[in-house]
């Protein structure tokens, strides 16, 4: 049976999996990554990653179409190479031939977050479409950009940084040096802070109660458990972050115009919160609002799949 093989390569962990030829995962598994490592020891991790999951399903690696590698930092397609990941202490590490080397399989590599924009669009929210932009809002906000078929990545590996646009010239400090980026207000670790912030302010909240009296304790569930329960200060904190996500979203649908924009993250699974007030406000203030072809706002699909998923179809056209 031909089959491919997806790497999701992380710092804290190697998430792997293999998959048909249509990105159905038959089986998933993982190794720590055990930082700080030499790139030898990634590389032999992944390679016995690999051997493992096919003998799991008794089938011959060298059955195997190919090993797709999604990894953080920027990344050179052509050549296989991680330019620069800070968290794995990569520059200019040949990942792909090393792997290459180990297993006797070709090896296709990607950024991370691109990769996972390849497997919702390949098999998830995006398919059957031409275009498609996902934006994931974590820790930061990530994406990917696929126009006709083919991800962007940019001259250098570093393209789709949808995170780091500013909407703030005057704004917040973000950790690529600018002042005021997108992700500064529309990740969820903005949206944590902007419920701190508003905690301070208002003892009686029932956030303070949803954390457990600690305020370090506030995630993006205990925010939306707040919402949900009326809490006026979720409400404020949760409607003037929508109005962050509202602006960012829509600059980016005015300038790629996408079939599809697809919201990733966990965060994205409350579609009647984010995707429904981002949808009414692409349709008052986006540029093409009078065009007859609009995008698609929708919630991703794959979730934690999506990095495995769009490492294993690297290797596949859409
Ligand atoms: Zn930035």
């Amino acid at each position: 049976m031909r089959y491919c093989i997806g790497i999701d390569l992380g710092g804290t962990n190697i998430a792997g999996g293999i998959a048909d030829l249509d990105g159905n995962l038959l089986l998933t598994d993982s190794l720590k990554t055990d930082l700080p490592c030499p790139a030898e020891d990634i590389a032999d991790r992944i390679a016995l990653l690999c051997r493992r999951m096919a003998s799991a399903l008794e089938l011959p690696l060298s059955d195997a179409a190919w090993v797709g590698i999604g990894a953080p930092g920027s990344v050179d397609v052509d050549t296989g190479t991680v330019l620069y990941a800070n968290n794995l202490e990569f520059s200019n590490v040949p990942l792909g031939r090393m792997v290459q080397d180990r297993t006797g399989l070709t090896v296709h590599l990607g950024n991370d977050a691109n990769v996972a924009a390849w497997g919702e669009y390949c098999a998830g929210a995006g398919k059957g479409s031409s275009s498609m932009v996902m934006l994931t809002l974590g820790t930061g906000v990530g994406g990917g950009v696929v126009l006709n078929g083919k991800l962007l990545t940019g001259c250098n590996g570093a393209g789709a940084e949808l995170g780091h646009f500013v909407i703030d010239m005057q704004g917040r400090e973000c950790n690529c040096g600018l002042r005021g980026c997108f992700e500064q207000y529309g990740s969820v670790t903005a949206l944590i802070r902007q419920a701190t912030e508003a905690m301070a302010g208002h003892p009686e909240s029932r956030l303070w109660e949803l954390a457990g009296g600690d305020a370090a304790k506030v995630t993006g569930k205990v925010i939306l458990a707040a919402y949900d329960a009326g809490d006026e200060t979720a409400v404020q904190v949760v409607r003037a972050y929508v109005q962050y996500l509202c602006i960012g979203v829509t600059s980016i649908i005015n300038i790629f115009q996408p079939e599809v924009l697809c919201l990733g993250g966990g965060i994205s699974r409350r579609g009647d919160v984010l995707v429904e007030p981002l949808k009414e406000y692409n349709a008052l203030h986006g540029y093409g609002r009078s065009c007859p072809k609009q995008p698609r706002i929708l919630s991703a699909k794959l979730f934690g799949d999506a990095g495995i998923i769009g490492a294993a179809l690297l290797g596949r056209d859409a």
